[in-house]
């Protein structure tokens, strides 16, 4: 499941260690469409945005 920071709201996911604290998110926010929209390096192992959450 994917983490938000409450610090800057980034997404995570839920085995990163940036997010600080973070809170578990079911569904991305709608202005995330592809894997390019989730900054962090942590997303980097995923293929797709559906294989990711
Ligand atoms: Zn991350």
């Amino acid at each position: 499941m994917p983490v938000m920071s409450t610090d800057d709201f980034s997404i995570h996911t839920d085995g990163c260690e940036r997010y600080g604290d973070g809170m578990p998110i079911s569904d991305l926010p709608d202005e995330v469409d592809s894997l390019e929209d989730l900054d962090c390096q942590c997303w980097d192992g995923f293929d797709s945005l559906e294989e990711a959450t």
